[in-house]
């Protein structure tokens, strides 16, 4: 059994990173953004894959607009991916980012990572500080592997310090490098040094073909000695692969069960007024798409039942050809019964 690094907890929207929560499995959107609805179709394809936060790049002012449509649309917790400039930043955070992705070493001006902090700070979201092993400054040819760890983790740590004087703690870190032992090495030392979140991925890591091997060698190693609270497996293509080889690498590491639904089902009595057994099993069905560690409990009579089901995170009942739906045992919707699974369905699209 692998004993998890204990970290702070980082707060993406409904996605809680760290500490003992289980690992968060992450991909990016590979469409223009700005083609809203294909990128939608995306997100959807990748969350039903088993995908819990999606990144998404905005290198212009129209991708951060097409960036809030689609946070207002999908309802989801979604990561916008900052590259250079400091107004994309505080306009994805403006447009509902639940978290964006930042490598303050492209940012050119203090004032602007200031303002940066300052925007998200006042919109409660969590900053990813990604500092990439090609775009570590003094970085020459001739530095050799242990310095080039030394100065991604060193530049790193002036980024925190520069977050901390500011009291912004919501913070996941990253040091990503294409070679993967360097990847390894740069997270250990970035584990050893920092409390908070570690963010694991290989960059550049290619073909599906030839990157699962690297990636599995250098996450699974990592996942092994308990560093990783959120994985991103890079792959040219598909992002839906990335996914499938990121919950194998978590598979393979005894860290993917946690994610399993559980259904919970009542044992029915004289108060049943449904057929529990064929509701139960039209849940367990879409329950069988669903990654995530969400208890969901088929109850029999709208009376006892959501008192019962009080501990499941959504619990559905039905009664005289109405659906009933419960969240967190608050009862959320009262439908027409044959509506009841596709309005679970979007309860944990949404969970
Ligand atoms: S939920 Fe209702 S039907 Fe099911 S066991 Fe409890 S009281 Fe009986």
């Amino acid at each position: 059994m692998i004993e998890r690094r204990k970290t702070t907890t980082a707060v993406a929207g409904t996605i809680h990173i760290g500490f003992d929560h289980p690992v968060v499995i992450q991909s990016m959107t590979k469409v223009l953004t700005t083609d809203v609805d294909l990128c939608i179709r995306q997100i959807r394809r990748l969350t039903k894959a088993g995908c819990d936060l999606v990144r998404i790049a905005v290198p212009t002012r129209a991708d951060t607009r097409a960036f809030a449509r689609i946070v207002q649309r999908t309802g989801l917790s979604l990561v916008a991916d900052i590259h250079f400039s400091p107004e994309r930043a505080i306009e994805a955070i403006e447009g509902g980012a639940a978290k964006i992705r930042l490598n303050p070493g492209n940012i050119k001006k203090k004032q602007d990572i200031e303002r940066i902090i300052d925007c998200a700070k006042m919109h409660g979201i969590a900053i990813r500080i990604g500092v990439n092993e090609a775009s570590i400054r003094d970085l020459r040819d001739d530095v050799g592997q242990d310095r080039r760890v030394d100065l991604m983790v060193q530049e790193l740590g002036g980024y925190v310090a520069m977050f901390e004087q500011k009291s912004f703690t919501n913070l996941v870190l990253s040091v990503k490098s294409a070679d993967t032992v360097r990847t390894i090495e740069a997270n250990r030392a970035v584990a050893g040094a920092f409390g908070y979140p570690i963010h694991i991925g290989l960059t550049h890591a290619g073909l599906p073909d030839d990157a699962t091997v690297p990636s599995a060698v250098a996450l699974g190693t990592l996942l092994a000695e308990g560093i990783g609270d959120t994985i991103r497996v890079s792959v040219a293509g598909d992002p839906v692969k990335e996914v499938q080889i990121a919950q194998q690498i978590l598979q393979s590491v005894g860290l993917y069960e946690s994610r399993s639904p559980t259904l919970i089902v009542c044992p029915t009595c004289g108060r049943c007024q449904i057929d529990v057994v064929k509701l139960a099993r039209q849940v367990r069905r879409v329950l069988k798409e669903i990654h995530k560690p969400v208890r969901v409990a088929v109850m029999g009579c709208v009376v006892n039942g959501p008192g019962e089901a009080a501990d499941a995170d959504v619990a559905v009942c039905a009664a005289k050809g109405k659906g009933f739906l419960y969240r967190n045992g608050k009862k959320i919707a009262v439908i027409p019964e044959e509506q009841l699974i596709q309005a679970l369905r979007n309860q944990l699209d949404a969970f």
